[in-house]
């Protein structure tokens, strides 16, 4: 669909953008109760784009009264299922209705590059909110077979006023992953986005009211983690949080309950996902490709990238000869130009992150196949070149840690036992891709890697028919997208009813 997108039209829709920057609670924007604001930025040229509501413990605390007053009044818990779906289903077409204009939002505010950003994110938000609707009554509920005299029900009840917090790779896809299954089974949700990314979640919450999702049931409130977020984590009246972003902060979730009331969590996190190209594998050019995308698709800032390359090395020569020859299509540049495959990283503390780790990497002397350098430093923007690193050793910092940029290592192996062992060899599982014209193979080595996804030929984490999340340290208590994920957003109830 990205060639129906032109320049033009980006540029027309960015000339009429106005910003919804306000906390959405209750159905209206209103400003952050200290009245405090933070600046957003375009992280293509270091330039602020608006200031937005820093919320904090007091606008949690309103959001919450908010959803639970929602909750218990059954405005939206208590409609027929088939009621709810249809709201949805009109929330769904006003999000395919302003495509281009959450298309240019994100594109302006995390560096995505708005092809994508038109071709993918904004309609696969509609597509999952639309899934999940109409798979929400189509779904039974238990008896228990005990019979003679007695009924044993088994009901799933929605769990009531659910958190959810999330990263700034994927703003609106992250939100319908959540807002799908967390609104179709009779949730309120209060919404955190990240700090980096509040604007399309915020046009997000605007038409949800207007599709006719009732005042309280979707609040978004952006701010700081280590404030909204927080808030979120420990408040006593939020029934459960979902959260995805990174290990290192799902882990104070999980904290967070303990300390406050015992709240479900669920964690989507990190990930340092292999590909592995064993040396029957046929179709370089397609090999390669794939390779690619797996690697640097949105910038690497990406859960599921697969940043190690683990290749036989009977053909890694062919591999990367062919890898870097297709590099070249792979147009770094302007995120608002349709044209770009590569946007910018999201701010510069992360970009010299991810230049430290090259950097790094270049000092314990793996080669350079590709990149290595930051780019375009003159727009103030935050661009580093899709990097390749040749012959790494599997315990090396550039093999090890999560990088999340557009740096991807290649380690050789010459047994299928070797390139298991180094695929599992962290403390992720998320995701991973196999390569190999061999069937049993195919079946022995995916059924050995411990990732919650196993893409065999192919770069994909499925579609939305298929559960994503991660073995691990890449995840915690459920999974996002498909049937399974309505069931967390759910509490089991028993009704044991004496009849004769
Ligand atoms: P992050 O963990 O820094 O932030 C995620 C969210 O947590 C943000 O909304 C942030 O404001 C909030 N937060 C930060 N500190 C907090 C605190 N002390 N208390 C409460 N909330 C706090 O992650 P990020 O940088 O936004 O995203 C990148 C990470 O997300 C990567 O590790 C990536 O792998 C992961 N991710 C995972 C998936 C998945 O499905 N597994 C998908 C996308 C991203």
């Amino acid at each position: 669909m990205t060639e129906t997108l032109t320049k033009q039209a980006v540029q027309e829709t960015m000339a009429s953008l106005a910003y919804r920057n306000q906390a959405f609670i209750n159905g209206r924007f209103v400003s952050a109760q200290s009245g405090k604001t933070f600046t957003t930025l375009n992280p293509a040229t270091g330039k602020a784009l608006t200031e937005v509501a820093a919320c904090d413990e007091a606008d949690v605390n309103a959001a919450v009264e908010a959803a639970r007053a929602a909750f218990d009044s059954g405005v939206w818990s208590g409609l027929p299922v088939a009621e709810r779906k249809q709201v949805m289903f009109r929330f769904a077409d006003l999000i395919d209705q302003h495509r281009l204009e959450l298309s240019v939002l994100e594109a302006l505010e995390a560096g995505k590059p708005v092809g994508e950003c038109f071709g993918m994110d904004i309609p696969d938000t509609a597509a999952t909110i639309r899934w999940h609707a109409e798979a929400g009554d189509k779904q039974y509920d238990a008896i228990s077979p005990k019979g003679a005299g007695t009924l044993g029900m088994i009901v799933r009840e929605p769990i009531g006023v659910v958190g959810a917090v999330l990263p700034w790779n994927f703003p609106s896809m992250m939100a319908g992953w959540k807002l799908g299954p967390a609104l179709i089974t009779g949730n309120s949700v209060v919404l955190k986005p990240a700090e980096l990314t509040s604007l399309s979640t915020l046009r997000l919450a605007e038409l949800a009211f207007e599709a006719g999702i009732p005042a309280g049931v979707l609040n978004v409130v952006p701010g700081l983690g280590q404030e909204a977020g927080k808030a979120i984590g420990l408040h006593p009246d939020i029934d459960m949080t979902t959260f995805t972003g990174s290990t290192e902060v799902g882990r104070l979730f999980l904290e967070y309950s303990a300390r406050s009331n015992l709240k479900r969590v669920t964690l989507e996190c990190g990930g340092k996902n292999p590909q592995l190209v064993m040396g029957d594998a046929k179709d370089i050019p397609t090999i390669a490709s794939n390779v690619l995308a797996a690697a640097f698709w949105n910038m690497g800032e990406n859960c599921s990238a697969g940043s190690r390359l683990i290749v036989h090395r009977s053909i890694k020569d062919a591999l990367l000869k062919e890898v870097v020859q297709q590099l070249e299509e792979w147009v770094t540049g302007d995120p608002l130009n349709p044209e770009v495959r590569l946007g910018a990283l999201i701010e510069e503390a992360h970009m010299n992150k991810v230049l430290e780790h090259i950097e790094k990497a270049k000092a314990e002397g793996y080669e350079v196949l590709a990149g290595g350098t930051r780019l375009y430093a003159e727009t103030g923007g935050y661009f580093v070149a899709p990097t390749i690193f040749d012959n790494v050793d599997p315990k090396a910092g550039v093999a090890v840690d999560e990088i999340f940029g557009p740096v991807l290592a290649v380690i050789p192996f010459d047994t299928e036992e070797e390139a298991i062992a180094i695929a599992n060899d962290t403390c992720y599982g998320l995701a991973s891709s196999l390569w190999t014209s061999d069937l049993s193979a195919a079946h022995r080595i995916s059924s050995a890697i411990r990732a919650g996804t196993v893409s065999v030929n192919c770069f994909s984490e499925g579609d939305i028919t298929v559960p994503f999340g991660g073995y691990k340290q890449s995840g915690f208590g459920g999974r996002d997208k498909s049937i399974h994920a309505h069931d967390q957003y759910c509490e089991l109830k028993t009704t044991w009813i004496q009849v004769g």
